[in-house]
């Protein structure tokens, strides 16, 4: 875990000993809710890595997650410039909204999220033993078979290439980046493997 150096910093009378918290998905970016931390909150988040609020409402520490077990595990924790707002980076367990949605904002309008959203649905989908799904299936008939279909969608995403038309390009191209995310999933790897080391290549 993380803490910003300039912890001390925080401006607590400045937000009368509540300060404004953001709770932020650390790898897709998603804002999840904001809450109140007074400074014991701060110091129990710091020692359980579990994000906890003052609850204005409860009155009380309120570690999110205590009754739903949705935990909040805190990645980092930093400051805003003028330190009087916390940003927190967590690991969401399930949903974090108390009306069963991931984020307790709207997030439909961002496209690229909707990639690390297949990702986690191609996950869940591995250890979903009731569903019969396409993707269920996929995983049931083995490495070999699932190598084998991304061997040939990206034949097909080549061959649409060729074509003037590109209708046949998106779908042959989704289909291979559907299934080389199962293909991955299978090998418990997921696109963030493939980001960290798209972003170590940048760095050389
Ligand atoms: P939890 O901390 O997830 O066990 O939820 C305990 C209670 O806190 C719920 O019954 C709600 O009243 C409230 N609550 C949970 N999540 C949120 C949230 N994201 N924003 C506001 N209130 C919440
Ligand atoms: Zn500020
Ligand atoms: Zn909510
Ligand atoms: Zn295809």
């Amino acid at each position: 875990m993380f803490v910003d150096k300039n912890i001390d910093k925080l401006d607590w009378k400045k937000t009368d000993y509540m300060m404004p918290v953001i709770a932020q998905n650390y790898l897709s970016g998603e804002i999840l809710m904001h809450g109140y931390m007074n400074k014991k909150a701060l110091l129990y988040t710091i020692k359980k890595k579990l994000l906890t609020f003052f609850s204005r409402t409860k009155k009380r520490l309120w570690t999110k997650g205590e009754l739903s077990k949705n935990f909040l595990h805190v990645i980092s924790i930093s400051l805003d410039c003028d330190h009087d707002t916390i940003l927190v980076l967590v690991k969401s367990i399930g949903n974090t909204c108390h009306l069963n949605r991931i984020s307790c904002f709207n997030y439909s309008f961002f496209s690229y999220l909707f990639l690390y959203k297949l990702d986690n649905i191609i996950e869940y989908k591995k250890h979903d033993t009731l569903e019969n799904s396409y993707t269920k299936k996929l995983y049931s008939s083995g490495t070999a078979r699932i190598a084998q279909k991304v061997g040939e969608e990206a034949i097909e995403t080549v061959l649409a290439a060729l074509e003037k038309d590109s209708i046949n390009l998106i779908n042959e191209a989704s289909d291979l980046i559907f299934h080389l995310l199962v293909l991955l999933h299978n090998r418990n790897l997921c696109f963030n493997d493939i980001i960290k080391n798209l972003k170590n290549r940048m760095k050389n």
